[in-house]
Order: structure tokens, then sequence, then C-alpha cells
């Protein structure tokens, strides 16, 4: 079996070099999340692009803001805009509440079980969207996993991927902690790079294996499915 950096290797080859295309500043990153529902990077991008211009991204801004003028700014990121104002207004007066207006310098000194616990109390924020804020934010080089798209590895190394989003997650971050070194940027690329790849060719549904780069490493290609199942 190819080793993990050789397969990374090879879906460099084929997608470029990936960069975020989201703001990583963690705080930012909250509001950024809440600016598409369902969350995607083109709903978010498109409802970030709309509230930066109308009302803007800042604590101070978002807490003077007018509800329903923020709500029709998020319409630009998909559904349930005004439950999404209200969520950015609980955002804000946290940060300024329990971080002194600055989530970074807030977070600062303390370890990362208590950072991550402290991520998880805001909206719309589970183990993958803190792991991808402490990966992204400098934090710590954590083993994220894209939160789309946990089945990528899995299927090349193992299969088919199981039912449970939390096991097939679990089994993907598993394989990226043993082999991905504990590097910020060496995690960040296997991140990206996993992530382009289940966007573009490895889909949920469908993935395009006849034109994928790594098929002849891949288990699931191969015809393992493991049964299926849990
Ligand atoms: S061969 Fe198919 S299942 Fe395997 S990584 Fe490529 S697209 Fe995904």
């Amino acid at each position: 079996m190819e080793q993990l950096a050789e397969l990374l290797e090879s879906l460099e080859a084929f997608h470029g070099v990936q960069q975020p295309n989201w703001p990583t500043d963690p705080y930012l990153f909250l509001v950024w999340w809440l600016c598409g529902y369902p969350a995607s990077d083109a709903a978010c991008a498109k409802g970030w692009a709309s509230l930066e211009r109308e009302v803007g991204v800042t604590p101070e801004r978002l807490l003077a803001a007018n509800p329903r003028k923020m709500a029709a700014a998020l319409k630009a990121g998909g559904m349930v805009p005004e439950l999404r104002a209200m969520r950015l207004k609980e955002i804000a007066e946290r940060v300024v509440k329990e971080f002194g207006g600055d989530l970074v310098e807030g977070l600062k000194g303390l370890s990362i079980p208590k950072i991550r616990a402290a991520l998880k109390k805001f909206p719309n924020i589970a183990d993958p969207g803190a792991d991808r804020i402490l990966l992204f934010g400098g934090i710590s080089p954590v083993a994220a996993v894209p939160s789309n798209c946990p089945h990528v590895l899995v299927r090349i190394r193992l299969g088919l991927e199981r039912e449970n989003y939390g096991v097939v997650y679990r089994e993907a971050q598993g394989m990226i902690a043993s082999e991905v070194p504990a590097r910020l940027d060496a995690r960040a690329r296997a991140y990206l790079l996993l992530k382009v790849h289940g966007q573009r060719v490895c889909k949920r549904t469908n993935p395009k294996c006849g034109e994928c780069p790594v098929a002849g490493e891949c288990a699931y290609f191969g015809g393992k499915t493991r049964g299926g199942g849990i």
C-alpha cells in the first residue's frame, strides 16, 4: 500500500497546491461558517461577501446591526437567515463579554482541551469545526479532517466507508494522526488536498473513479466493501 505521503503527492500533482479559501482567524471563521446554510464553501462565501458589504463582520458591527438588515444580508448564503443573524449576534456578544473582544487573545494560555471546549460552545461548532479552527488558526497541529469528506481517505485505505459519520471521521483522523507529521503546515496540506479531492473527484455519491489519480491505490476502487454496515 502506498504511503500517505505518496498519496498526498499524487493528489497535489493532480489538483495543484491548495490554499484555504475561508478566513483562518478563529473568530472570523465562526462568523463565516454561519454565513451560509446549509454550510458549504460556496454558500458561506456568498453570505460572507454580502454580510461584509452590508453590515461588517467585527463583533462591534454585528452587535450594533439591525437584525432585519443582517438577515437580509445573510439571505445570499441560503436558508434561515433570521436564525443565523441571531446566532451571529450571540457569537459577537460572547466574544466581547467572555474574551474581551479578541477571541485569539482570550484563548491564549488555555490548554487545548479547554480551547476545544470553548470553541464547541459556539453555534454550529462540533469536533470537526473545532479541529479546523485549531489547525488553521495556528493553535495546534491537530489531525483535522474535512468535515464534508472524511470518506476520501477511508475509501482509499479501507474501502467503502461506514454509514456512521463519527466512525468515518475517526478512522480518517487516526490515519492522519499516525502518518502526517504533527506540524501545522503538513496537517493543513493534507486537509486541503483531501478536501479538494472529495469536492472534485471522490464525491460522496458517484465518485469519479475513472478520472481519479489514485484509483490504482484505492481499496474502494479495488472492490473492497468491508461488508458495508454500521
Ligand atoms: S478511486 Fe474512486 S473511491 Fe477511490 S479515491 Fe478515487 S474517486 Fe475516490
